[in-house]
């Protein structure tokens, strides 16, 4: 396994609650992360499109707005984009979570071994809900929504189709676990994922790419009993895979 990465990748469309999902992993296992939307951001000032002080402020969704579809179907920069994803998977040394609605498309056709990779699925009611969440003062109805969701997975199923040959449509034949979050808010999506029993079985991979901290840990995993004492500084229990933080006793 001398070539395994230490990445979770975390995908699904937009508004499936994958970013809020990613973000969650990430805190809980303390990860790097690398997400296509920041390297967007660092790719624009890079072409000249904005300016720094734009592209990392709140300032950028105006910007987005008004060149973010041209953006989408500029192939050359999105190509830039899904490449530098790559390269940051490729170089990962720490534990990492990499979210991109076709990382792990491109991950398994690059032949690159990740921890696991992860697509995040909910119905359209469901979505319609969670971009609302997001978007507070967006006006239309929920039918506009829905229009606006379904014309965007349309065109970023034909724009990944004609670009690597990768059906948005048929996530699983890139990912490991398929997790359907529909009718879950994130604490129950989150605890669904860690009851599943591969993510407990890969999850383990992660421990020995921690770097060495100097606070030695001690700890019993409740669910399987194991005794825990190193220089992991997050809870994985090596033994079940348990990362469910109530499940562990402090010694
Ligand atoms: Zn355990």
């Amino acid at each position: 396994m001398a070539s395994l990465k230490p990445v979770i990748v975390i995908g699904g469309l937009a508004s499936t609650g994958s970013t809020t999902f990613a973000k969650k992993l990430t805190t809980a296992l303390d990860l790097e992360y690398f997400y296509a939307g920041r390297i967007m951001r660092q790719l624009c000032v890079e072409f000249g499109l904005c300016t720094k002080e734009v592209a990392f402020s709140s300032e950028f969704n105006k910007f987005y707005k008004q060149f973010g579809r041209r953006l989408l179907e500029d192939d050359q920069f999105n190509k830039k984009v899904d490449e530098r994803v790559l390269d940051l998977i490729r170089n990962a040394t720490t534990p990492s979570a990499a979210e991109g609605r076709v990382t792990a498309a491109l991950v398994t056709k690059a032949g690159i071994e990740v921890v696991i990779k992860v697509w995040i699925k909910a119905d359209m009611a469901d979505r319609v809900k969670r971009f609302r969440t997001k978007n507070p003062t967006f006006s239309g109805s929920d039918a506009d929504i829905q229009e606006l969701l379904l014309t965007r997975d349309r065109l970023e199923r034909q724009q990944y189709l004609k670009q690597y040959d990768v059906d948005l449509f048929k996530p699983q034949e890139y990912n490991d676990i398929i997790l359907d979050t529909t009718g879950l808010n994130l604490e129950q999506a989150y605890f669904k994922l860690i009851d599943n029993e591969l993510f407990r079985e890969r999850i383990k991979l992660l421990i020995p790419f921690y770097p060495n901290y100097d606070v030695v840990y001690r700890w019993k995993c409740l669910r399987c009993g194991y005794l825990y004492e190193g220089f992991v500084p997050v809870h994985i229990c090596p033994r079940c895979g348990n990362i469910d933080e109530k499940q562990f006793q402090d010694l």
